[in-house]
């Protein structure tokens, strides 16, 4: 690690949606005076980089793109306004790089909300490169001693996980399906519901996700590649169904299965946001059962503090295995075909 900013760096680069990702040197950017320069040692791969990187959304990204938004580093460089960071600082770079901060959700601290968002690796080069920019408002701020590796996935499918359970308003002793257990937000979903009281059922496929998700506290995991009836086995196991669902899946069946086997007056947290997907669900069936759909998008600064919080006392961890920047596209293959145990972090030197 360096405090010397180079002029050039490596970063993962896309002109288009599915366009070839091009590991190649580009200039290093220059922080605006609101902002801090990051040396990236390590990204986190979320499946929200791959949404972007296929033009999933109707909320269209910048391009070129530099996608990522799970950083950990260390400031190098700062704009002129910044008071809040010191050269040598760790630092976190996460999804919401920058709010209006005078809107009414703004005020009311809920800044993933705001209309005028900026988001790091969407419409703000993100943490696919060795040096990369962030507000110093949202930046998260990291301890001296934490693993920069290990504490990356935490900055988005930790906060957004903690969150979503926020969320989701639980009680300890009550039931919590977490649909999308094994991947990068459902990995620690499971263990921040376990650290929260909640009883876990994991719902993901395959045998070591299930391995994965037992390890982690989850009490029961239903496996949607075998079971028949999913909706009918979830409710069997939970005694009437779960009092609260964790949609982190990238699924719309899952996602309208969900409403389904949610317990009367549960509650139904979206997350995950399969392209083109609707909830469709029957009238009728949530009038009775009373029950509520919620969204629920990262979370903000408060959180983040929280999120970290939880990692930092080892209550959670994320799964996660290191490969070298470059391996971007085999990574988001990986993750397309569900075959990611966990989380990848990238190592930005390589
Ligand atoms: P991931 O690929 O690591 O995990 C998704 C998991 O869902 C995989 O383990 C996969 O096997 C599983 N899955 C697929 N089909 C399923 C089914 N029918 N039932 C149960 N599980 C199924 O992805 P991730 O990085 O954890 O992200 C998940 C989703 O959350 C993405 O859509 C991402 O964009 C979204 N996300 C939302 C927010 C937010 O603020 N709302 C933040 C971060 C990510
Ligand atoms: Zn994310
Ligand atoms: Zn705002």
């Amino acid at each position: 690690m360096s405090l010397t900013v180079p002029k050039t760096q490596y970063a993962c680069v896309f002109d288009k949606p599915f366009g070839p990702i091009v590991y190649k040197k580009t200039a290093v950017p220059t922080p605006k005076p609101t902002e801090i320069l990051v040396h990236v040692l390590y990204s986190g791969v979320c499946h929200t980089d791959l949404h972007a990187w296929r033009g999933d959304w109707e909320l269209k990204t910048k391009l070129p793109l530099v996608g990522g938004h799970e950083g950990a580093g260390v400031v190098v460089a700062k704009g002129s306004q910044v008071t809040s960071f010191e050269i040598g600082d760790y630092a976190g770079i996460k999804w919401l790089n920058g709010s209006c901060m005078s809107c009414e959700y703004c005020m009311q601290g809920a800044e993933p909300t705001c209309p005028d968002g900026d988001y790091s690796g969407y419409t703000h080069d993100g943490t696919f490169q060795e040096y990369a920019t962030a507000d110093a408002v949202q930046a998260a701020h990291l301890p001296k001693d934490v693993k920069l590796d290990a504490v990356a996935p935490i900055l988005c499918a930790g906060v957004t996980s903690y969150k979503a359970l926020k969320t989701a308003d639980l009680r300890a002793g009550q039931w919590v399906a977490v649909s999308g257990a094994g991947g990068g937000l459902g990995s620690l979903a499971v263990q921040y519901g376990v650290a929260m009281g909640l009883r876990v059922l994991a719902i993901d496929g395959g045998d070591d996700k299930a391995a994965l998700c037992k390890s982690l506290g989850a009490e029961a995991f239903v496996d949607f590649t075998k079971t028949k009836d999913l909706v009918k086995e979830v409710q069997r196991i939970t005694n009437g169904g779960p009092h609260g669902v964790i949609n982190v899946s990238v699924s719309e069946k899952a996602i309208n299965q969900s409403t389904l086997y949610v317990r009367p007056l549960g509650k139904v947290v979206l997350v995950g946001m399969p392209a083109d997907s609707k909830l469709t669900c029957d009238v009728l069936t949530q009038v009775f059962k009373c029950s509520q759909i919620r969204g629920s998008c990262v979370g903000n600064r408060e959180d983040t503090a929280e999120a970290l919080d939880f990692f930092y006392r080892g209550l959670v961890h994320s799964p996660f295995e290191v490969v070298g920047l470059s391996k971007l596209p085999e990574v988001f293959k990986l993750m397309a075909e569900n075959k990611i145990v966990g989380r990848y972090v990238l190592d930005t030197s390589k």
